[in-house]
């Protein structure tokens, strides 16, 4: 018999229930404010939100019921493998063993359906007939007009960042066949974009005006409510099912993890896999947990921890998070699902109470690290995911050079077969690292001065 490489579960072993942080922390998060400093009720959030996802959002409650027509809709690609990347090992001549969870086997090739389709459910269930989002790399994009149409009866209006509209026109195409409606961002479509186009004709946009641009759109409607695909609790909260499921197979081939890595934009599929973990490490595992983000947009790793806007008009309630701040407009990165200004308020508490570490890295050590996971897994990653597989690299050989035995998972957020214009780039030679300058993360942190603090 040959050494076995993946760990499958059966439908049955989908879990049932949604894990909640929020009920663990030793210190509540602080609670979203308006601009005065004032803490907002679930009221305020009811017209961009449905009611039944603005009680999750600010639930405690540790467990929270999957319903039964998303377990349905989740079995069409979960439970995910977890593979043992044995080929990866051996090039890396490591004593480390390294296990990832495939989430790049969902139709949209991410993470996100996960909460996509949860979401898309609620939405329905509340009666609203359209959804309105923002997308970078165009995976939440993709993903949300993926659940309108298996729920069914769902219009989906995304607006995608500019330069990923640019450099990714497949995934406009991946929209429009699921029949979502996506424009290029700050568009013509709306006040802010035409604001932000009159004052900068070439920007290359952000998820910040997207998100104002979204927003807008959905205020237009008194059936039409907005998604997010990161950030905020609830997201975090169905994307938990990833851990969930990582615990059970690890347990079934019989490892623990030293080491939990995922990489972070908003944080959410870092969340999935981390938070389960976080729960045992609470009850005494010995593990790291690792958030890798890029050292272009590094919020978790330089950002101050402050109340900040989810967007560049400030429509959003202000949120409690580690934020270069709202007006931040990252450099043409690749990783374009890395490149949000504010990181998940779950996830910045986490940090904050010592539950997680974070670290920064360059996209040429990630592309590097993406070619040869290729060239031994097989699977091409997504440009995000390739900063966690570079983190576990790092990490990989540490335990060779400590000559230590040591279990790493890693959070395999998605597959990068609509992003091969960055493969191209990093072959070709004409990849360059853009670490913050401190004077851009300065000036970044600007427009947060003024604004009631955590
Ligand atoms: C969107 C995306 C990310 C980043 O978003 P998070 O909310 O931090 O998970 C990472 N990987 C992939 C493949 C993505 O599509």
């Amino acid at each position: 018999m040959s050494e076995q490489i993946k760990v499958v579960l059966t439908e049955d072993e989908l879990p049932k229930q949604w894990y909640n942080l929020a009920a663990d922390f030793a210190h509540p998060m602080p609670p979203p404010v308006d601009i005065s400093g004032k803490p907002i009720g679930p009221e305020a959030l009811a017209r961009i939100f449905p009611m039944n996802l603005i009680e999750q959002e600010v639930s405690t409650e540790r467990w929270i019921d999957i319903p039964d027509e998303i377990m349905g809709y989740l079995k069409i690609w979960r439970p995910t493998p977890l593979y043992r990347a044995r080929r990866l090992e051996k090039a890396l001549g490591t004593p480390a063993k390294i296990y990832y969870k495939n989430e790049g086997v969902s139709p949209a090739g991410s993470h996100k359906p996960n909460t996509a389709v949860a979401q898309a459910w609620y939405n329905k269930q509340f009666g609203i007939k359209k959804l309105t989002t923002e997308t970078g790399a165009g995976q939440w994009g993709s993903a949300l007009a993926f659940a309108c149409s298996l729920v069914g009866g769902m219009e989906c209006k995304v607006f995608m960042v500019r330069i990923s509209f640019d450099q990714k026109p497949f995934r406009k195409m991946m929209m429009r066949t699921w029949g979502g409606d996506c424009v290029a961002s700050p568009s013509m479509e709306t006040e802010v974009g035409r604001r932000i186009l009159a004052e900068d004709p070439n920007t290359p946009g952000s998820l910040g005006i997207a998100i104002s641009e979204a927003i807008e759109e959905c205020l237009r409607r008194d059936d039409t409510r907005y998604t997010l695909g990161s950030v905020l609790n609830h997201v975090m909260l169905h994307q938990t099912v990833i851990g969930q499921e990582a615990q059970n197979q690890m347990k079934k081939i019989g490892d623990y993890p030293d080491v939990v890595i995922g990489c972070a934009g908003g944080g959410s599929n870092f969340a999935g896999i981390a938070f389960p973990f976080i729960n045992d490490r609470m009850h005494g595992a010995d593990i790291r947990i690792i958030a890798t983000e890029p050292q272009a947009c590094p919020t978790l790793t330089r950002a101050e921890y402050r109340y900040d806007a989810g967007d560049v008009a400030m429509m959003t309630p202000l949120l409690p998070m580690h934020s270069l701040g709202h007006t931040f407009v990252a450099p043409p990165l690749h990783a374009g699902g890395l490149r949000y200004h504010g990181m998940a308020p779950m996830v910045s508490h986490a940090m904050n109470e010592g539950h997680i570490e974070a670290s920064s890295i360059g996209q040429t050590e990630c592309y590097e690290a993406a070619v040869l996971f290729a060239r031994t897994e097989g699977f091409i990653p997504a440009p995000e995911t390739s900063h966690a597989i570079a983190q576990t690299i790092r990490e990989a050989k540490r335990a060779t050079e400590e000559g230590k035995e040591k279990t790493i998972l890693m959070n395999w957020s998605g597959h990068g077969l609509m992003d091969l214009k960055g493969y191209e780039a990093y072959l070709d030679g004409h990849l360059q690292d853009y670490p913050l300058p401190d004077e851009l993360l300065q000036k970044s942190q600007v427009c947060m001065e003024g604004l009631p603090r955590p």
